[in-house]
């Protein structure tokens, strides 16, 4: 197909008659029996071929300062991440976040074909770089004109619970000595107001910035004066330690907050089997029974939280959408859910990871609730993807259904 017969064929028919079945393109591509469209939509992907790879640097910025966790200091507000924009010689555009060091590759992908390089439900073929990833899927549901939620199989909701992982230590910003907790709560208002109903709190203050007893006390203290805050507007919380407290610093802050209901406690230390099991046992018979464990985002030991999520000691599971890898998690999540173990990729940082994951929540389901990154950015239209009474709701765009604003 010529360039200017694509441009056409999208803008005239959407290219629908292609992907009715979106699974049975996966068949069609192995070579299976299958309907006539499904054979039509494989012979598409084979038809582009990649002709145009090129990395650019975008900037967005959070909507607050952003100060420090438990682990590392004021993260700031300003910030620029690199992505890749891919095309065919037939015209089709697709785009995603990337590295810098893709520049490397750059060279490899020009002159396959998409079926070459990628494959609905299975994603990038073995050998293809990781950092190719989000902008082949994008490109793959460009030219079959699907959100790509549909090319994982749409099994799951198309809403999944979002929550803010923007509530930091922030009482310890520039310009109040008196360390107030009046900001911190401030912020959790404004995310309310934003749609989130559901906070993640960091916690670990008896790390780094306070002395330790005073530090688990204020996390206390803290945790406290947000659940008043929040939950006569029904919104719930989790808390994520950032590795910095030791068994007994958990257990001393679960017993000091008593009966606040609590979604998960994430990353209270390093995962290890032996405490692993100590918490979960300690949780189950002190009253957080119904708290999840979740850990395994920052350099996950995953054969550790693969045994503790096997034993279900585990309880969700976060290794990074972007570090571990968007087609790593096609084939991690049916093990996980196997398991019986539920997902949530840890997004913090950028928008974009948060709406891959309503793609992946939306494609494959177990995903328990979804790391929401408010952003804003001239330089990126982030599509469809409104919040709404605490849900997040999946673009219904081709791919990924988000715009580069910026020229390259
Ligand atoms: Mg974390």
């Amino acid at each position: 197909m010529k360039r200017r017969d694509f441009v056409k064929s999208v803008g005239l028919c959407g290219l629908q008659a292609f992907v009715a079945n979106p699974l049975s393109l996966l068949a069609a591509e192995e070579g299976g029996s299958t309907a006539e469209e499904s054979g039509s939509a494989a012979a598409k992907l084979r038809e582009h071929v990649v002709d145009h790879a090129e990395l650019l640097e975008v900037n967005f910025r959070w909507p607050r300062f952003v100060g420090k966790n438990g682990r590392i200091g004021d993260h700031g507000q300003h910030k620029k991440c690199t992505v890749l924009k891919l095309r065919t010689h037939q015209g089709a555009m697709g785009w995603g976040l990337s590295h810098r060091n893709a520049k490397e590759e750059l060279e490899e992908v020009k002159g396959k074909t998409l079926t070459q390089l990628i494959a609905p439900g299975r994603g990038i073929s073995a050998g293809v770089p990781k950092t190719y990833d989000f902008a082949l899927h994008d490109l793959m549901g460009v030219v079959l004109q699907k959100p790509v939620y549909q090319l994982l199989g749409a099994q799951g909701p198309k809403a999944s619970p979002v929550y803010s992982g923007m509530i930091y230590l922030d009482e310890l910003n520039a310009g109040d000595s008196k360390k107030s907790i009046d900001p911190v709560l401030a912020n959790c208002q404004w995310d309310i107001d934003y749609g989130y109903r559901q906070l993640k709190v960091k916690i670990g203050r008896s790390g780094r910035w306070y002395p330790h007893d005073e530090g688990l006390q204020k996390d206390i203290e803290v945790v406290k004066a947000i659940h008043e805050l929040v939950a006569p507007q029904g919104t719930q919380l989790l808390v994520d330690a950032n590795d910095v407290y030791s068994l007994k610093d958990t257990q001393d802050f679960l017993r000091g907050i008593g009966d606040v209901p609590l979604v998960w406690v994430e990353e209270p230390f390093v995962e290890n089997i032996k405490e692993g099991r100590l918490l979960r046992k300690w949780m189950n018979e002190n009253g957080f029974k119904n708290t999840y464990y979740a850990d395994g985002e920052r350099q996950p030991n995953h054969s550790v939280c693969m045994t503790l999520a096997e034993e279900n000691n585990l309880d969700v599971y976060l290794p990074d959408i972007n570090g571990y890898g968007f087609s790593a998690w096609l084939e991690l999540m049916p093990k996980l859910r196997s398991m019986n173990t539920l997902a949530s990729p840890h997004a913090w940082g950028d928008r974009l990871k948060t709406h891959y994951i309503a793609h992946l929540a939306a494609g494959l389901g177990n995903v328990v609730t979804v790391e929401g990154v408010t952003c804003l950015s001239d330089d990126i239209d982030y599509g469809n993807y409104p919040i709404r009474e605490g849900r997040l709701h999946v673009s219904e765009a081709p791919g990924f259904g988000m715009t580069l604003l910026t020229k390259s």
